[in-house]
């Protein structure tokens, strides 16, 4: 149960003053549906309203603060509503006027009163000779002083929110923060001169200058150590749950490994099989394994997967392989069955696909045990399969899996090992944040005699060049991808742009051409990739929901459409997709230029990184640091958490310090009883991490 001294702060956003259900639908959308999430939304900027000229000094375009005296209201003439309002001003240098649009005449009347000395603070113009202010942000009385900070929060916003409404809100949010005990080390505390969560807090939100934004302020530090730590020891508390339970030892006795090695016509890298020695070393202990393995498209992940898997056979016990699609989980099947069959191990494909008599047998041969090693989808976790023995299960492609659902899997296969596996390369604090809660082995090395795809960005006005270029392949009997962009996340948008990109080349090509996207149906998308792993389509029009992995031996040109637009971990994802056979293979990235015609700076340098490697962990780091973390993997992609503070580049150094405290906490106090165990649960709990604490009291 959550302290109950949290509870002001995870109640509703309309428990606060002057919030209704219509200000609280429009707050949930820049900061969330509780008080919690208002606090935790960060300015973006400050309002500077040091600048206090006299109006001869004034400078245009900038927001100033001026005194003034009110001279005169000049209102619209009868009948023209249109004609503003004006308010002529002066102080002792010269004259200005105030500008207003339609205002509410009592209400402006009152606020500036003929003869009286106001404050006013907004954006200075000239209008001809004159100088005026239009639509003040502030107006306060002479004296009042006080009543203009120096310096206002900016928010995020959206419409119908106006900055002022969001500063009150998030105001009456602070007032609702309580003062909680005190989590982070006194030593840590002393070194960084770190304020109190609660002073933070408010500190964050009144900056006084453009350092105060910083994430290196010690406000915005305190609070981004915090997020972090409680991150660290959520993935810690799973982590060691995990260890404390018992697994099974699958030694291996290398009788069907042996085998499969023989019958290939290739060695293992040298990274192949410094990863299966890790692999086997966790498999030989006695707890429970869990295992991510990351390696680029093609490294070679599948076949380190499989050995594994046999040792656990060899063991006596049942395999799984889990892959995210039916088409995916077929490919695997057809690398896999000849290997199995060398070893005489008894391989069975189960997919919701299966009908009748056959669907039957497949389950029963599973059920009683005689087949050892099952490839499927989700749908053998899901579905009426029961195992007789299931000991190990591999995840194929699962970077869309976030910590939750790995949790949820777990609990499931009971005392299953589990290696996940990923194309995804993951820099290492994304690493440490988002599997924490595993060990990882990284493939950083490809089999020997792969060409590099030969890579060229080219601008939107070259498009009929390159759709010569996709004939001229076509003609040559090779395949081409085409992948259309996201649009900001719109899907109906991405849909829109994929459609009319393939009925422009189906108009070109005809029959050759194919189209999937994110809102065709399963069956119907399967359909249409087999056609074109089947070498029936010849140019396969998709938005980013071409399967990961996918592979089409004959597509030898990937045309990546406004390319400035995908992550660049993505963009080698799909470059991944070419280049799997012996022919020479070309990704081209077509960007949008802008008004000038050029590339943007940060653009260029992301597709540079890109023409200049293949190395998916060097392009993971690139990105990060010219994106930063939140869009380091694109946007589509989630399954990362999401940090409302701490950020990956600038936070790096108290990432490695929250990982470091949190294994400390795990192994003094496992079931944070004691005085700082208590405040760390108070911790969990502000950060939504309820699922950790769970893991305390179920022991
Ligand atoms: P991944 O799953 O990492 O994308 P795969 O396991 O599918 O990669 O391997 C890609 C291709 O490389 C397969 O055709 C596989 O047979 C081959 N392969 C794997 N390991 C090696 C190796 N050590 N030497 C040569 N080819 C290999
Ligand atoms: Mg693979």
């Amino acid at each position: 149960m959550r302290p109950s001294l949290l509870n002001p702060l995870f109640a509703d956003v309309t428990t606060l003053p002057g919030i209704g259900p219509k200000l609280a639908a429009l707050i949930g959308k820049v900061a969330g549906p509780r008080v919690v999430d208002l606090a935790f939304t960060l300015p973006t900027g400050i309002v500077d309203r040091s600048y206090r000229p006299t109006i001869a000094e004034a400078l245009e375009d900038r927001l100033a603060t001026i005194t003034l005296r009110v001279d005169r209201h000049e209102p619209p003439p009868p009948g023209k509503p249109n004609v503003p309002w004006r308010v002529l001003c002066s102080d002792e240098t010269g004259f200005l006027t105030l500008v207003f649009f339609r205002p509410r005449a009592d209400w402006l009347r009152q606020q500036l009163p003929e003869g009286e000395v106001r404050i006013v603070s907004g954006r200075i113009e000239r209008y001809g000779s004159a100088l005026q202010m239009a639509h003040p942000d502030l107006i306060a009385e002479a004296g009042q002083d006080d009543a203009l900070p120096p310096a206002e929060p900016v928010y995020p916003m959206t419409a119908g929110l106006t900055g002022k409404v969001m500063r009150r809100a998030v105001s009456a949010s602070l007032e609702k923060a309580p003062d909680l005990p005190e989590w982070q080390r006194p030593d840590l505390l002393a070194r960084h001169g770190w304020p109190g969560w609660r002073e933070a807090l408010g500190r964050v939100h009144r900056p006084e200058g453009r350092e105060d934004l910083s994430p290196q302020s010690v406000a915005r530090q305190r609070m981004a150590a915090d997020e972090l730590l409680s991150n660290q020891l959520a993935l810690a508390l799973i982590r060691q749950r995990r260890a404390a339970r018992p697994g099974r030892r699958f030694s291996g006795d290398g009788s069907l490994t042996s085998q499969v090695r023989e019958s290939l016509p290739f060695s293992l890298t040298g990274a192949q099989e410094q990863a299966l020695a890790e692999i086997l070393s966790d498999m030989d202990a006695p707890s429970r394994m869990v295992r991510l393995v990351q390696g680029d498209v093609g490294s070679g992940k599948t076949l380190v997967g499989l050995l594994a898997m046999l040792t656990a056979v060899e063991s006596g016990a049942q395999t799984a392989l889990m892959a995210p699609t039916e088409i995916l989980a077929r490919q695997h099947y057809e690398t896999i069955r000849p290997l199995c069959d060398a070893a005489n191990v008894s391989c069975e494909l189960l997919t919701g696909r299966d009908k009748g008599q056959e669907r039957i047998a497949k389950r029963a041969g599973v059920a009683k045990g005689y087949v050892k090693v099952v490839v499927g989808t989700h749908a053998l976790f899901s579905d009426d399969v029961a195992f007789d023995d299931l000991g190990f299960v591999v995840v194929d492609e699962q970077h869309r899996f976030g910590v939750h659902q790995r949790l949820a899997l777990q609990e499931k296969g009971a005392q299953a090992d589990l290696l996940v596996m990923t194309a995804t390369p993951i820099p290492r604090t994304l690493a440490l944040t988002s599997y924490g809660d595993m060990e990882v082995s990284q493939i950083t090395e490809k089999p020997p005699g792969r060409k590099p795809v030969d890579t060229r960005a080219v601008p939107l006005q070259k498009l009929d060049r390159v759709v010569e270029a996709v004939g001229r392949a076509v003609a040559r009997g090779e395949q081409a991808y085409w992948v259309c962009p996201l649009v900001e996340a719109n899907d109906l948008l991405d849909q829109t742009a994929a459609e009319e990109r393939y009925e422009a080349l189906a108009a070109r090509f005809g029959a050759q051409v194919g189209l999937v996207h994110g809102k065709m149906k399963g069956p119907q998308k399967d359909a249409v990739v087999e056609a074109f792993y089947r070498g029936e389509i010849k140019i396969l029009v998709a938005t980013t929901v071409i399967e990961v992995g996918v592979n089409a031996p004959d597509a030898t040109i990937i045309v990546i459409e406004h390319a400035e637009r995908f992550g660049l971990a993505q963009l080698h994802q799909l470059r991944g997709r070419v280049g799997r056979g012996d022919k020479p293979a070309t990704c081209i990235l077509l960007y949008k230029a802008g008004e000038n015609g050029k590339l943007g700076e940060t653009a260029k340098a992301r597709l540079n990184v890109l023409r200049e490697t293949e190395d998916g962990f060097l392009i993971a780091e690139q990105d990060l640091a010219l994106r930063g973390a939140g869009d380091a993997l694109g946007t589509a992609q989630s399954g990362f958490p999401r940090f409302r503070v701490a950020d990956m580049q600038e936070h790096a150094a108290l990432l490695e310090a929250a990982r470091d405290d949190a294994s400390y906490i795990v192994e003094t106090d496992p079931q944070l009883a004691g005085e700082r165990g208590q405040a760390l649960r108070v911790l969990l709990y502000l950060f939504s991490r309820d699922d950790a604490v769970k893991l305390l009291h179920s022991g």
